[in-house]
């Protein structure tokens, strides 16, 4: 079928409307028609060939919510008119351990949902577009309470976080979290940490930040990162970090943040290597983690909790002509939290 989307053609990084194919819907597959799609720092990266790896055009996109308007004879969990989501990933073996076990996120048959290729050797092009179609292990039930356009960014932003909270048991409360950089991924982190129980500190670059931080995140503390005597009156004070910035930096100064036996789950993924000094490693026993989105298994896990406690995300809302300005201002971390394009044009 033909598609229209936007996409961006070259290192310019600019979108621009785009025509494209996608495979008609198969026995397995469920077909969207896409309502909303967030704009995740990643589709900066790509769209700018920030890692080397982009195929041009890119149409990028895995924040994705919209409505079910076909589904093949093999599928049985969703039907016509169902609000439904789909986040960075469409495609993996489906037969290998990792993928048994429910970690399929880790399959090294992974497809993205952009920027990808699959097994019938087509690229994936993501959901700045009108229209998907998705093998139905890789679509995620919205719950009835949460409006499709600020429950987009937990497709992707809310999984990624929530995932690495999960594995290292931040999901009890008790604990002290410390979020490193305050814009998509980070604000969904402190929202979750406050609905756990955690006591949460922001760790930002931006001081303008702090008074929207405690007042309406309901952070507990606030620190500036590039402030030495703000940073040494906090050392070891914390059980966790969730490092989302998306620039080289060092894990040096959040390490000594860090309580002995912390832990510090990156999720960010800059183009060049972060530093990674020893020493606050192996003085403090700590850890550092990395991980890539999560699995379904805990996507709709996660869906079904923002669900029952009303967590969504803060979005500014844009029509489809104003992609480039809303990425311009991505670029220069100027969103409060995370931009939303109404695809479907319910606002327009
Ligand atoms: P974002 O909305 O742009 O937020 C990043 C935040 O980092 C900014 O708001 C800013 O917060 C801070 N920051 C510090 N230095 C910065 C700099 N030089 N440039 C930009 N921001 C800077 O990004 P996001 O969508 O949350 O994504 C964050 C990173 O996670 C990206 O690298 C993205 O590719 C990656 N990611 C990974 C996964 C995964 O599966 N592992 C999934 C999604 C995204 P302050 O103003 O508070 O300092
Ligand atoms: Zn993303």
């Amino acid at each position: 079928m033909e598609v229209a989307g936007w996409a961006a053609m070259n290192e310019s990084g600019k979108a621009e409307p785009f025509i494209f194919k996608r495979r008609e819907n198969g026995v397995d597959d469920v077909t969207i028609k896409v309502q909303y799609c967030g704009m995740c720092h990643t589709d900066l990266h790509f769209m700018k060939n920030d890692w080397g790896i982009t195929m041009y055009p890119v149409v990028p996109g895995h924040e994705v919510t919209g409505v079910v308007t076909e589904v093949g004879a093999n599928v049985s969990g969703f039907k016509v008119g169902d609000r439904v989501g789909v986040g960075c990933i469409v495609e993996a073996c489906l037969d290998c351990d990792l993928c048994h076990r429910s970690e399929e996120n880790y399959c090294d048959k992974l497809v993205l949902t952009y920027n990808g290729i699959l097994s019938d050797g087509s690229v994936t092009y993501g959901g700045y577009s009108e229209t998907l179609v998705v093998h139905s292990k890789f679509v995620a039930r919205i719950p009835d309470s949460l409006p499709l356009d600020a429950a987009a960014p937990l497709l992707c932003a809310g999984i990624t976080v929530f995932s690495p909270m999960k594995q290292h048991g931040m999901l009890q409360s008790g604990g002290s979290l410390g979020v490193v950089g305050l814009g998509g991924l980070g604000h969904i982190a402190v929202k979750f940490g406050k609905a756990f129980g955690l006591r949460v500190t922001v760790i930002s670059t931006s001081p303008a930040k702090e008074k929207e931080a405690r007042e309406s995140l309901k952070a507990d503390d606030f620190i500036v990162s590039t402030d030495q005597k703000q940073m040494q009156a906090k050392t070891r004070s914390l059980d966790y970090i969730i490092d989302t910035v998306p620039a080289k930096h060092s894990l040096g100064p959040l390490l000594d943040l860090l309580k002995v036996k912390g832990v510090l789950a990156l999720v960010a993924a800059p183009d060049q290597p972060i530093e990674l000094p020893s020493f606050p490693l192996i003085f403090g026993r700590r850890t550092v983690s990395g991980s890539i989105s999560g699995s379904m298994k805990e996507t709709q896990e996660m869906l079904d909790l923002c669900g029952e406690h009303n967590i969504t995300c803060d979005i500014e809302l844009v029509s489809t002509d104003g992609i480039n300005e809303a990425l311009a201002r991505l670029a220069r971390n100027d969103v409060r939290y995370r931009f939303v394009i109404d695809i479907g044009g319910d606002s327009n």
